[in-house]
């Protein structure tokens, strides 16, 4: 690890990647040091020029440079946006093969470079390539993190805080499971502030309906596929996610965020990656916090499971 500074290599310079080195760039002082690599290394040159060139209008200097795998080798975080972006109508697991082949191709030489810190993938579907990256790094799995539903949340969380208006940061709500079409938000733990959202839809007084907050959970889960009919791709949320997320490492700041990490047990899972509340932090997932889900959503989590581990099962590593 680079001890010194905090050196972040992204590998895949498009569209998202490229989303979270502007926001790393502009939200400032979070890394000094960021290398960008890709197949294309005339785009990874032309996109570091640029970034340069607006370092001057920026909050604080970093050095901005195109690079190479050997490049990982003191890097803390290596951050992977490489793929093929979802097109319209496709699912994200429909992506899965192809994605694989690409994460072949950079696993091997960044772990060759004696790399020794954390992989954040945000590769769809990011749950299996953030699997994918654990089983061909052999890194240990606090060490290997996926964005998972960690922009999900934020997107309920911004239609909660709308609904019930009322500041998201106030509203403690998790989307968990694939980050996909099985994913779900567990009611039961939604709060506003410390109150159960239960007990203020129970109170017809309020004017709030559950039917509602279905709705929301619908209109979460849709979200990239509206995102995608209307403007191909979807970038800047998941590029701000991704910074949130290098954030609380470089920062240690123990935070829960929704990221995709392997379970050892808890919700009754091995294995399977896949997004869940988890205390991120300078070693990686520090922890990974159980909630108490009724037996339904339970239910819901272990059919979600079964989903990300049925795909990966059908896998050529
Ligand atoms: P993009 O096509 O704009 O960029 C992909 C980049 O990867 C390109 O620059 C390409 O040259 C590079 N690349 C391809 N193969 C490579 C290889 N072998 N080595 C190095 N670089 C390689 O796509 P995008 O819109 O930036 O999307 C990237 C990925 O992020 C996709 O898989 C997409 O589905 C995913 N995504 C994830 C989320 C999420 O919530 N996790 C959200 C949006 C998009």
């Amino acid at each position: 690890m680079n001890r010194d500074g905090r050196k972040v290599v992204l590998v895949g310079t498009g569209m998202v990647g490229m989303s979270f080195a502007y926001s790393l760039v502009n939200q400032g002082g979070i890394c000094n040091e960021l290398v960008l690599i890709d197949v294309n290394k005339a785009r990874a040159n032309g996109e570091a020029m640029d970034l340069n060139h607006g370092l001057a209008f920026g909050k604080s200097n970093m050095k901005i440079y195109a690079g190479e795998y050997s490049d990982c080798r003191d890097a803390d975080i290596v951050v992977i946006a490489a793929g093929v972006a979802q097109k319209e109508g496709e699912t994200r697991l429909d992506l899965l093969q192809r994605n694989t082949e690409v994460f072949k191709s950079i696993i091997g030489p960044v772990v060759k470079s004696g790399f020794d810190g954390i992989f954040l993938v945000a590769t769809n579907p990011v749950d299996i390539m953030t699997r994918v990256t654990y089983e061909l790094s052999r890194f240990g799995a606090t060490r290997v993190i996926g964005t998972g539903t960690s922009l999900d949340t934020a997107r309920l969380r911004y239609l909660l805080g709308d609904y019930f208006t009322v500041d998201p940061r106030n509203i403690h709500a998790y989307v968990i499971g694939e980050h996909g079409d099985s994913e779900f938000v567990p009611f039961s733990q939604v709060m506003l502030a410390t109150k159960p959202v239960g007990s203020i839809i129970a109170d017809p007084r309020n004017g709030y309906s559950r039917e509602k907050i279905e709705e929301i959970e619908d209109q979460v889960r849709t979200a990239a596929y509206k995102i995608i009919e209307a403007k191909n791709a979807t970038y800047y949320g998941i590029g701000m996610a991704l910074t949130r997320i290098v954030r609380a490492i470089l920062g240690d700041e123990n935070s829960v965020l929704t990221v995709s990490c392997k379970l050892c047990g808890e919700y009754g899972e091995r294995s399977v990656f896949i997004g869940v509340p988890a205390i991120i932090g300078r070693s990686g997932v520090k922890e990974i916090l159980e909630l108490d889900l009724t037996e339904e959503e339970s239910a819901k989590f272990r059919a979600s499971a079964k989903v990300l581990n049925d795909s990966f099962e059908g896998l050529t590593l």
